[in-house]
């Protein structure tokens, strides 16, 4: 008997984990996507396992731990997918809020807070070199037989082919106007990338106060200096002066950190980079991530799976696993 066709809207980190999961479960998926880049979130991502709550503890509890486990076993069993586990060191100006299952699934022990922080810790996370895993993730996908598709759709029927059991609609902020969903929005985010010769091993971030988190995330062949976290902005565009203030922070950071050689720090610089995190929620929530089934006008199931903020490559395999389940149901 020839297995059901879906459509996955997006061919970004949510859609092509979403797409692998489906394929694996027997579903003929194909992925339709704009072939532009730019400004596209998983592209331009570090990334680092960053889990934010949400809106709902008992949900993001169980995202988190599935996607966890995901990403460490892609570590151990495929290092050529740019994912390994590593040392990330937090210097928290606020008090710590991690609950005692989330220390314990990350390996967090407490540091000696160097003043002006209230605490520190160190843990151990998936380190996610999306300029890596975006292709690895892609292949993957290609061995399982998905089809990509390159092509804009004006709306999600468009997005529906006649062959179509589902649509799975992994857009990102493109949500915001296919839905449409005026909780979608853009968050700009801008970042440095550097030759990593100062030898370093370990990954930093702080929470500095005003919003001004800032990080140094090490990768084999760099660091990814961040961040700027724009709500509302919506282009693919650097700013000197954001930039510099990136490097500075980030110096100051490695400093507080005690590493010696601070100062040397994106002496050179190899590229620069911005784009957009498809943020979604009222207010200061960014991600109230949507995975629920809804229907296309002529009926056929449509599932949601975007709106991941901040926390998209972190979640991705927790969230396409839903969309799957949802899916199936779906077209059983
Ligand atoms: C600076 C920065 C730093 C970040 N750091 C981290 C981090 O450390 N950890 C972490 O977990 N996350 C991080 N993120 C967030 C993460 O990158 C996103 O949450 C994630 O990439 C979202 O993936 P997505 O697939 O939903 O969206 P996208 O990657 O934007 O993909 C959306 C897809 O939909 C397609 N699409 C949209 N509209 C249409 C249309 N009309 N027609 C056809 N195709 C369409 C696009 O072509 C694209 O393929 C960061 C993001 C930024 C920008």
């Amino acid at each position: 008997m020839p297995s059901s066709q879906v459509t996955i809207l997006g061919a970004g980190v949510v859609g092509l984990t979403t797409a692998i999961t489906l394929a694996q479960r027997g579903v003929r998926a194909r992925v339709l996507f704009d072939p532009s880049r730019v400004g596209q979130s998983s592209w331009v991502a570090p990334a680092l396992f960053t889990p934010y709550a949400g809106t709902e503890p008992a949900r993001f509890a169980r995202w988190t731990r599935g996607a966890f486990a995901k990403l460490k076993a892609i570590a151990s069993e495929s290092p050529e997918s740019g994912v390994r586990m590593g040392e990330l060191r937090e210097y928290c100006y606020q008090r710590s809020h991690y609950q005692a299952w989330m220390t314990e699934l990350l390996a967090m022990r407490e540091l000696a807070p160097p003043a002006p922080c209230a605490t520190a810790n160190t843990s151990v996370r998936p380190h996610v070199d999306m300029l890596r895993y975006m292709p690895w993730l892609e292949a993957q996908a290609r061995g399982l037989g998905v089809e990509f598709v390159a092509r804009v759709v004006g709306s999600l029927s468009e997005a529906a082919g006649p062959e179509d059991r589902a649509l799975i609609n992994c857009s990102g902020v493109g949500a915001r106007r296919l839905v449409p969903d005026p909780l979608v929005k853009p968050m700009h985010g801008q970042l440095v990338h550097c030759p990593n010769d100062l030898g370093l091993t370990h990954s930093v971030h702080d929470d500095a106060p005003g919003g001004l988190v800032t990080y140094v995330f090490t990768f084999a062949d760099r660091l990814v200096l961040g961040g700027t976290f724009e709500a509302g902005r919506d282009d693919a565009q650097t700013d000197g002066p954001a930039l510099e203030a990136i490097v500075d922070r980030c110096r100051e950071l490695l400093r507080l950190d005690g590493f010696p050689r601070w100062a040397e720090l994106a002496k050179t610089r190899s590229r620069v980079i911005a784009g957009v995190r498809p943020t979604r929620g009222l207010g200061s929530e960014y991600e109230h991530t949507r995975v629920e089934r809804d229907r296309l006008p002529d009926g056929r199931p449509l599932i949601h799976n975007y709106g991941h903020g901040r926390a998209g490559v972190t979640l991705s395999w927790a969230t396409a696993a839903d969309a799957a389940d949802l899916t199936l149901e779906a077209i059983a």
